[in-house]
């Protein structure tokens, strides 16, 4: 094993010289397959000094032009998506098709940011004053970043990267050190797209390397996907040295179940939706809000069997529906959580602990799980578990529902299923949540809208990508403008009124 992720700066791989080195697993057979360097801060600095040179020549390059780089980003992505999917398996663990399903998430924002002509026109007013006119454009910041998860190798670095450089800002990626290996095919694309050496630049690395990025007076805004805990450590820091930042944290989505529901739609989606990539979607239903006893009897009594019968196994297998964990420290949390419900007293209806594949003995494979009857003050409702576990709460009637969910912490997603629209309209309006869905359990939005949370799921004023993505890339500047007419008002000392 000797394979090595190294950076990428000005166009070309940039050997590790820190001497510090992670290590990078094949969840599946819990053994290591390669190695990340690790940047030290002088290396972020050399990558920071690359993109801030290649700025002012990308940020004048015309908008159709750098459009035009998407297109081709897109074509290639394309191409290669089996083999990009193929190797996040490798490294994440999601079945192929779930990571074939990211991709192609992540290849709408490319296709979004195919469209940056349109998005960065400006607004223009004629006459806001006896001959004088106003308009408005927006302008890049210069050099961004972008620190990025595990669970999303491909999709969250596409978030970012498409609209920031789109917008005419070049761009550090740092990804997540657990499977970095995506990273370099898209610096690979990048280049082959057609852009410029130096505009897109990959550090790899763990916190010394985001330290270097959050304290880089040439960095000018961050954006950040991963737990609450770094959300806001990157956010109070990077605000704290002047940049902008956008900082999406960890969620537990709450899924209200109305007695007048499809059981059978809410069962289905509550299964997708909890177990799933195994539940490390920040969008994974975690939590199923029952109203009445009724439904929660239902509920379980639907869910149960098909959670039992849940195809686990390797992601490269075509037939599994749900792969290992990705790390053995996610992996030992889940399963210290399982305990705790145990202890709290929450009824474990579906126990997913001790399973073992032949072939795959150390894998981190686990099966579904079922709570019933948790309750808001337990440990296991309030923390992000963030594997495939699903907590069921009866809540007395549609109001208490509410409650619940809003008195969460997180307020990244939510749904509700009911053929109530009263019900549903007055949710959506409701709820202090980011994303909504109404019978749809995974309400992320297409990359033409954006996507982000509320409370502790977002530190920061913009979402990502789409419309709010545009305007956290760029700088509103608004000129107003007068040509000698001949008309002469002389000097003013008042407040000028148009
Ligand atoms: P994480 O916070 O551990 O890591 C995210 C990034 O931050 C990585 O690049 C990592 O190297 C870096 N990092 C980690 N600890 C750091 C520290 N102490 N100082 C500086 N940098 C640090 O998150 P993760 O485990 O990779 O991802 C899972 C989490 O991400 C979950 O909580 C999930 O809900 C969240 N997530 C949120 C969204 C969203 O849109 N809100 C999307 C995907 C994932």
């Amino acid at each position: 094993m000797s394979e090595v992720i190294h950076h990428y700066v000005n166009g070309r791989i940039a050997e590790g010289r820190s001497g510090n080195f992670g290590d990078v697993y094949n969840p599946a057979l819990g053994e290591v397959i390669r190695r990340v360097a690790f940047a030290s801060e002088q290396e972020v600095r050399g990558a920071v000094a690359s993109a801030r040179e290649a700025f002012p020549a990308w940020a004048a390059t015309p908008p159709l032009r750098r459009a035009r780089v998407m297109f081709r980003l897109k074509q290639l992505l394309e191409a290669k998506i089996d083999e990009l999917a193929a190797l996040m398996t490798e490294e994440h663990g999601k079945t192929v098709s779930d990571a074939k399903g990211s991709i192609t998430r992540g290849i709408e924002v490319v296709e979004f940011a195919c469209g940056i002509p349109h998005l960065l026109k400006g607004e223009y007013t004629e006459d806001v004053g006896t001959g004088v006119d106003s308009y408005s454009v927006r302008q890049p910041l210069g050099v961004v970043a972008g620190i990025t998860p595990f669970n999303f190798p491909a999709m969250i670095p596409l978030w970012m990267s498409p609209v920031a450089i789109a917008c005419g800002n070049s761009f550090i990626l740092k990804p997540s050190e657990k499977d970095p290996s995506f990273s370099l095919r898209l610096a690979e694309y990048y280049k082959e797209a057609g852009l410029p050496d130096g505009v897109f630049n990959v550090v790899q690395g763990d916190k010394v390397a985001v330290n270097a990025i959050l304290d880089d007076p040439d960095i000018q805004a961050v954006s950040f996907v991963g737990a609450t805990a770094t959300a806001e450590y990157i956010y109070r820091t990077g605000c704290a040295h002047n940049k902008r930042v956008q900082a999406l944290g960890g969620a537990k989505n709450h899924m209200i179940v109305l007695p007048d529901a499809d059981m059978e739609q809410a069962t289905d989606a509550i299964m997708g939706a909890a177990y799933g990539s195994a539940g490390e979607r920040c969008m994974a239903i975690s939590v199923a809000v029952a109203v009445g006893d009724q439904v929660a009897d239902d509920l379980i009594e639907r869910l149960s069997p098909q959670v039992r019968g849940l195809k686990v196994g390797p992601g490269t297998d075509p037939d599994v529906e749900m792969g290992p964990l990705n790390n053995k420290q996610l992996y030992d949390k889940v399963m210290g959580l399982i305990d705790t419900g145990v202890k709290e007293g929450a009824e474990l209806t579906v126990d997913g602990r001790g399973l073992t594949l032949q072939g795959y003995e150390n894998g981190y494979f686990m099966g579904g799980s079922i709570f019933d009857r948790v309750t808001p003050d337990m440990e296991i409702y309030k923390q992000e578990i963030f594997g495939p576990v699903l907590s069921v709460v009866r809540a007395p009637d549609y109001g208490a529902a509410v409650d619940m969910v809003n008195g969460h912490e997180y307020g990244n997603g939510t749904a509700i299923f009911t053929r109530d629209g009263d019900a549903a309209r007055h949710f959506a309006n409701a709820a202090q949540i980011g994303m909504v869905g109404i019978n749809v359990p995974i309400p992320v939005p297409m990359a033409f809208h954006s996507f982000g949370g509320w409370k502790r799921s977002l530190f920061g004023d913009h979402h990502m990508h789409g419309p709010e993505g545009v305007r956290f890339y760029t700088k509103l500047k608004t000129m107003t403008a007068r040509w000698p007419t001949g008309i002469r008002s002389g000097a003013e000392y008042t407040m000028p009124l148009m």
